[in-house]
């Protein structure tokens, strides 16, 4: 089953108001940051419901206090006193714990960014769109580890999801959803991370500091680490089939390394649309902000005289596994997309915290999807088993490589 955001008008406006209430699930990090930094220039147009983080209570109340926010959520239960101390004086609720990250989630904000990393954000999520929620989605985890189910859920309560990732914002923007059956071919564009051209012999020692060192963009950790693996684009592939109808087949990648051409869709024509832009994730998100209406963003414009050449090389499936990987997991359906999200969070840790090497993280993902069954999943409970019990089985696994 691929239930199309599109194929069910999911991107239909009724009604757009013309000032936003909006609430950032995981408002801290580098897309959370990025958001508040549009909204910033645009305060008539916008207030703040809800911020949200993991457990930087410093980061996340100076956040709360500059935007005026009415509520700051910490989802670590141990840091609600420290919040509550930092928010003194200020009219600002301040709140701790899974059940209150929902809450935020919950209220009546207008448009929601899910900017959390990592499955850790499904949750939320899935309580925004049960309240039939306008949603950014920048968390493509959540896609991968229960793409069917939240897509099912999108579509019985009528909320919207507008795609934050770069790729498949670019995609938003160029893909005839008139006329789908006249798109022979959706291309992602990768940059290839660090390591596109480093010879794989050297790629062994590649250390935690040299993999989130990312050439284009400016990114989180873990997706940085997802980069230099190629997972992310592996993650992107299967984010792209549950968002846009399309087929697996038609679903292609190439590395870019110059991050100006987002995605490309083919037509039957021999037409080929791309979206272009310097790499900030600042457009895609105001795309999603603005929607259905462009707004002015402050990230550079694109001067292509200025960047002289566009490259465009097929990637290494020796040096980058990920995308066979991935590949194979979107074919054999499932809860294999659940298997590789976990263990591949778990992997990207384990390598964060020295304990396996860089190329052992895609032998970890391919050691839990051989070793755990694969079998169909018929509710969210499901997909909540598959991903507890991977963590478990991968941590095994990373024991097993420890350096
Ligand atoms: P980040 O690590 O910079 O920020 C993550 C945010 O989530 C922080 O606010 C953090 O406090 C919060 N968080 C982390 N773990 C949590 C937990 N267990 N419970 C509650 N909150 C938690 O990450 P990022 O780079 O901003 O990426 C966020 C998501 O957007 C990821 O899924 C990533 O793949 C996706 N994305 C990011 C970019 C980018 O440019 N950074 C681009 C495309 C997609
Ligand atoms: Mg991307």
């Amino acid at each position: 089953m691929n239930i199309s955001i599109r194929e069910k008008d999911r991107f239909k406006v009724i009604d757009t108001p013309e000032h936003k209430d909006i609430t950032i699930l995981g408002s801290t990090g580098s897309i959370g940051t990025s958001t508040l930094d549009l909204i910033s220039r645009n305060p008539e147009k916008y207030s703040v419901k809800a911020l949200t983080a993991n457990s930087n209570v410093e980061a996340l109340a100076k956040q709360a206090i500059a935007h005026n926010a009415e509520m700051a959520v910490i989802a670590d239960q141990d840091k609600y006193s420290d919040l509550k101390e930092a928010l003194h004086g200020h009219n600002i609720i301040a709140a701790a714990g899974s059940e209150a990250l929902n809450e935020a989630a919950d209220t009546s904000a207008d448009w929601v960014m899910s900017s959390i990393v990592g499955a850790a954000g499904l949750k939320p999520t899935l309580t925004a769109i049960r309240r039939g929620a306008t949603i950014a989605l920048a968390n493509k985890e959540c896609l991968v580890c229960a793409g069917e189910f939240m897509m099912q859920q999108v579509e019985d309560c009528g909320a919207t999801i507008l795609p934050v990732d770069s790729e498949h914002n670019a995609i938003f923007q160029i893909f005839d959803f008139d006329e789908p059956e006249k798109i022979e071919k959706v291309t992602l564009t990768a940059s290839g991370g660090p390591f596109w051209n480093k010879d794989i012999a050297d790629m062994q020692y590649i250390t935690p500091v040299e993999a989130i060192k990312h050439p284009n963009w400016s990114l989180g950790v873990k997706i940085s680490v997802d980069s230099a693996t190629m997972m992310n684009k592996g993650l992107e592939l299967i984010e792209a089939y549950y968002m846009f109808p399309i087929e697996k087949e038609q679903l292609d990648i190439i590395i870019h390394p110059e991050s100006i051409i987002h995605s490309m869709v083919s037509y039957i024509d021999g037409s080929v649309l791309a979206q272009l832009g310097t790499p900030d994730m600042r457009t895609p998100i105001s795309y999603t902000l603005g929607w259905p209406h462009r707004m002015n963003a402050p990230s550079k414009k694109l001067d292509l005289t200025e960047i002289g050449q566009l490259n465009f090389i097929r990637p290494d499936k020796v040096k980058f596994p990920a995308i066979n990987i991935t590949r194979e997991v979107l074919q054999k359906g499932g809860s294999a997309p659940t298997i590789l999200n976990a263990s591949n969070e778990i992997a990207v840790k384990a390598f964060l915290e020295g304990q396996i090497d860089f190329l052992d993280i895609t032998k970890v993902v391919e050691k839990a999807l051989d070793t755990i069954k694969i079998h169909q999943m018929t509710c969210l409970n499901d997909v909540h088993d598959v991903d507890e019990n991977t963590r478990i089985v991968t941590g095994e696994i990373v024991e097993g490589l420890k350096k």
